[in-house]
């Protein structure tokens, strides 16, 4: 397990652009914290770390949302307004989870269930007391737990 401990925006951003550096393909990456604590900012970073030059969002209307112009396909999750886990069934998501890319998934706990074994999970979370920008980042999967940021 791995704590970084973020300030702004950009310090997440940057932890983000990190992760997308090192990932290795077929990693799935789970995502949870609160609405508002920073799940896109950091997705952001990381789709940059990849290489994707394109704008990323929150897949509102979608679950997924494919990039194809990194190192490796991104797919791009974000299961918060998810009714039913047949939807994941329904959108094929085992093509994305044990494909060639790399997944990242927002609100992952809400399908906890379908979840591979291996994950690398973030999880963000802020404590009012160290100021409203304040974040904490948990980092916990091995090969990833050597990160830092400058
Ligand atoms: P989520 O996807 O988790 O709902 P967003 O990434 O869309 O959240 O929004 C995070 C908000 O918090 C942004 O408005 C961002 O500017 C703000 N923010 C303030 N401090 C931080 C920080 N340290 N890291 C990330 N975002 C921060
Ligand atoms: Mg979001």
């Amino acid at each position: 397990m791995k704590i970084i401990e973020t300030k702004n925006e950009n310090a997440t951003r940057e932890l983000g652009r990190k992760l997308g550096e090192m990932v290795k393909k077929g990693t799935v990456l789970t995502l949870n914290g609160d609405l508002g604590v920073g799940k896109t900012v950091f997705t952001q970073g990381f789709a940059k770390g990849l290489g994707i030059e394109e704008p990323v969002n929150s897949p509102t209307f979608t679950i997924v949302q494919v990039y194809e112009e990194g190192r490796m396909p991104f797919y791009h999750f974000d299961v918060y307004r998810i009714g039913d886990i047949e939807e994941m069934e329904e959108i094929g998501y085992e093509d994305y989870f044990y494909g060639d890319g790399v997944c990242l998934i927002e609100w992952a706990e809400l399908i906890r269930e379908i979840l591979p074994k291996q994950c690398v999970s973030i999880t963000i979370e802020k404590d009012l007391e160290q100021g409203f920008d304040y974040r904490r980042i948990t980092i916990e999967g091995e090969e990833y737990e050597n990160i830092s940021i400058g």
